[in-house]
């Protein structure tokens, strides 16, 4: 099964993909890499339908990312090198819904399929959380007082990203039904509820322990802590909960939220 003709078919889209993601610099040469070997994965464990969902993901959080760059720019701090992404990105997107493929394919028992979709969910809402939120005029509120906060404090949300976030969430778990998972209209629901916890478990680490810097030459709060190949104050936080290691723990706990609530509730 592992070589027939449609893997030959997909290797080659994914060489071709890849050269497109390095020449539009979406991700650097090790982390094209990496979701290379993502790829496959993906493909051979939930097969060609799990794989688009991921494209879906990857698609979807390019565009946001671009979208109105410059004006993001301004505003807060937006991703460093004219947001290309690097392996460490891919890997805390990306771990979460191996793992669930894996598990997947390993037992057949579809509950793990669910925090795949889920996993992927929760990584779509998150990047357009933070990069259509970005856009809001109105400024950001901390998860877990609701005070306004500077834009770019990590905890903030605001009501646009947070309609951004539900919408991808949504595009991601109900088309997951014309990739060929044939889950009902309940499963879906919890899977999405899910996901949407996964997303504010995000923000609700950002506002607590995630690492906050402030970057002296912008004068703005981030969540990167070096910029302008220079290092940042921590202001707040640990050092080593970056927003890196805040993806995967949100991606992987809203995911079993979602095999949770199944499990209870259905
Ligand atoms: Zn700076």
């Amino acid at each position: 099964m592992l070589i027939d003709s449609q893997y030959l078919i997909f290797t080659v889209i994914i060489l071709i993909a890849s050269i497109i993601v390095l020449k539009l610099k979406i991700l650097d040469f090790i982390g094209t890499i990496s979701s290379i070997f993502m790829g496959n994965l993906i493909y051979l464990v939930t097969g060609i339908g799990g794989f688009i969902l991921v494209i879906e993901f990857f698609i979807i959080g390019f565009i946001c990312t671009r979208f109105r760059f410059k004006q993001k720019r301004r505003k807060g701090i937006a991703q460093e090198k004219g947001g290309i992404r690097s392996w460490e990105n891919v890997v805390a997107n990306g771990f979460a819904f191996s793992l669930f493929g894996t598990l997947y394919y390993l037992t057949n028992n579809e509950l793990f399929l669910i925090g795949f979709i889920t996993s992927i969910a929760i990584a779509t809402g998150d990047t357009l959380a933070t990069e259509i939120g970005l856009l809001s005029s109105k400024k950001p509120r901390l998860i877990t007082n609701f005070k306004e906060v500077e834009t770019g404090k990590s905890g903030g949300i605001t009501v646009l990203g947070t309609i951004a976030s539900i919408l991808g969430i949504m595009i991601i778990i109900l088309s997951s039904s014309v990739n060929g998972f044939s889950f009902n209209t309940n499963i879906l629901m919890i899977s999405i509820i899910g996901a949407i916890f996964g997303t504010f478990i995000d923000s609700i680490i950002g506002a607590t322990i995630q690492a906050q810097y402030f970057c002296n030459k912008c004068n703005k709060f981030t969540e990167l802590s070096i910029h302008h190949e220079q290092q940042n104050k921590l202001i707040k936080g640990f050092s080593f909960i970056d927003n890196n290691i805040v993806n995967l723990l949100s991606t992987l706990s809203g995911s079993m939220i979602s095999i949770l609530f199944i499990i209870v509730f259905y």
